[in-house]
C-alpha cells in the first residue's frame, strides 16, 4: 500500500493522539498501524486468550458431535483456503458453540471464527453458511479488529502490548472481547469490505456468491417472529444499502458459482434439531 505523506504525518501524530485527521486518514492511519504493529503472533496470543475466556468465565459450550463439527469444518475449509493465502501464518480455527436459540457468528483476532448452531438451524443451505463465514473471515484479513483495538486503546498503548510490555492490558482486551463484543462491533464500511470478502471467497469456493444476500434477507423477514436471538443481524443490520451493496459488487467482479449444497445442511440441522 502506497501511503501519501498526510498519512504518515498522522500516523506520526498518533502516537498521542490521531488529532487533526480527516476521519478517512485516521482510519487509513490506523490500519497501517494495525498492520505494522500487531503482528502476527500476537494475534494468535489475543485470540488465544479470547478463546480462553469465553470458555472458562463466558462459559460457551462448543457441539462435541463429529458428524456436525465436521461437516462445518469442511464449509469452512472451502472459504479459508483463499482467507489463509492473504494470512497464511495464522491458524485458521473454527469452533461451533452449542446455542440453538442465537443467531451469530463472530470472528476474534488470531483468525479465530465462531459459528453458532442457532445460526446452522437458520440457513437453508450451505451457500448462505459459507457466505457468513467467508465474511468473518474478511474481517481478518482486512485487520479489522486489530484496527478496533488501535482506536479504543490508543496506539501507545498497543505498542506496549505488541512489544510484550503490558500483559494485564492484554488480559482486559480479551475479557472485554469475550464479555461485551464491542470490540468486534464494525463500521459500516468495514462491514461492506467484509461483504466484499463474503461474496468473493464464496464464489472462488465455487459458492452461489448470492448466499449472504439470501440469508440476510432471510433474517430480516423472520426478526421479531421467532424465539431466536438474532445477534447477528443486529451487529450487520440488512440494509437496501447493503443488500445493494453486495449485489453490485457480484455483478461488477463476474463472481460466479452456483453450489448451494441445500441437501448437505438439511441432514445437519436434523442432527442438531434431534439433539435438543
Ligand atoms: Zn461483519
Amino acid at each position: 500500500m502506497v501511503i501519501g505523506k498526510p498519512q504518515w504525518l498522522c500516523l506520526a501524530m498518533g502516537t498521542l493522539a490521531l488529532v487533526g485527521c480527516s476521519a478517512q486518514q485516521r482510519i487509513q492511519a490506523e490500519t497501517l498501524a494495525a498492520k505494522t504493529l500487531i503482528s502476527d503472533s500476537d494475534e494468535e496470543q489475543l485470540g488465544q486468550q479470547v478463546k480462553q475466556e469465553l470458555e472458562q468465565n463466558q462459559h460457551v459450550r462448543y457441539i462435541q458431535d463429529p458428524a456436525i463439527t465436521g461437516y462445518v469444518q469442511n464449509v469452512g475449509n472451502r472459504v479459508f483456503q483463499f482467507a489463509s493465502k492473504e494470512r497464511p501464518n495464522l491458524h485458521w480455527q473454527l469452533q461451533v458453540i452449542d446455542d440453538p436459540k442465537t443467531v451469530n457468528a463472530f470472528a476474534t483476532p488470531g483468525a479465530y471464527v465462531y459459528v453458532y448452531s442457532g445460526l446452522l438451524l437458520a440457513a437453508d443451505n450451505e451457500a448462505e453458511l459459507a457466505g457468513v463465514l467467508a465474511h468473518e473471515s474478511g474481517h481478518v484479513v482486512a485487520h479489522h479488529t486489530a484496527r478496533n483495538l488501535i482506536d479504543a486503546y490508543g496506539l501507545q498503548a498497543i505498542t506496549a502490548l505488541a512489544l510484550g510490555k503490558n500483559p494485564s492490558l492484554l488480559a482486559q482486551i480479551a475479557a472485554s472481547i469475550a464479555a461485551n463484543g464491542t470490540l468486534l462491533a464494525h463500521s459500516r464500511s468495514d462491514e461492506n469490505e467484509a461483504d466484499e470478502y463474503g461474496a468473493r471467497y464464496s464464489s472462488m469456493a465455487g459458492y452461489d456468491p448470492r448466499g449472504l444476500v439470501t440469508f440476510f434477507q432471510k433474517l430480516q423477514a423472520k426478526e421479531g417472529k421467532t424465539s431466536q436471538v438474532m445477534a447477528w443481524l443486529s451487529d450487520h443490520p440488512a440494509t437496501p444499502d447493503r443488500i445493494a451493496h453486495i449485489t453490485r459488487f457480484i455483478a461488477e467482479h463476474n463472481l460466479s458459482g452456483s453450489d448451494l449444497g441445500a441437501e448437505r445442511l438439511a441432514p445437519i440441522k436434523q442432527r442438531l434439531a434431534s439433539s435438543h
